[in-house]
C-alpha cells in the first residue's frame, strides 16, 4: 500500500477503507442524501437529522457532494 499520501496519518494508522461518513446538526433533513445513496445506507426521514449506517456505506461520497448544507462529514 502506498502509505506517501498519508503520512498524516492518525495515530492508529488507520487507513482510508475505515473511514465513516457522519452527518452533522446542519442537516435540515432535505432527504436528498437518502434518496441518492446507492446501498441504502442512510434512511430518509423528512424534516429530521439523518443519520449514516456505516455497516452499509461505501464510501461513494455521494452524499456529501449532493448535501445542500455541507451536513456530510467524512471521520
Ligand atoms: S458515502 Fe455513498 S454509500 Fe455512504 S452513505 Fe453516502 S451515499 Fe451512501
Ligand atoms: S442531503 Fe444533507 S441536509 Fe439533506 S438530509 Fe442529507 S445530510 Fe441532511
Amino acid at each position: 500500500m502506498n502509505m506517501r499520501h498519508t503520512s498524516k496519518a492518525n495515530a492508529a494508522g488507520k487507513c482510508e477503507n475505515l473511514i465513516r461518513y457522519e452527518i452533522n446538526d446542519d442537516c435540515t433533513g432535505c432527504t436528498k442524501c437518502a434518496q441518492r445513496c446507492p446501498v441504502d445506507a442512510i434512511q430518509a426521514k423528512p424534516y429530521e437529522l439523518h443519520t449514516v449506517d456505516n455497516e452499509l456505506c461505501i464510501k461513494c461520497d455521494i452524499c456529501k457532494q449532493i448535501c445542500p448544507v455541507d451536513a456530510v462529514e467524512i471521520k
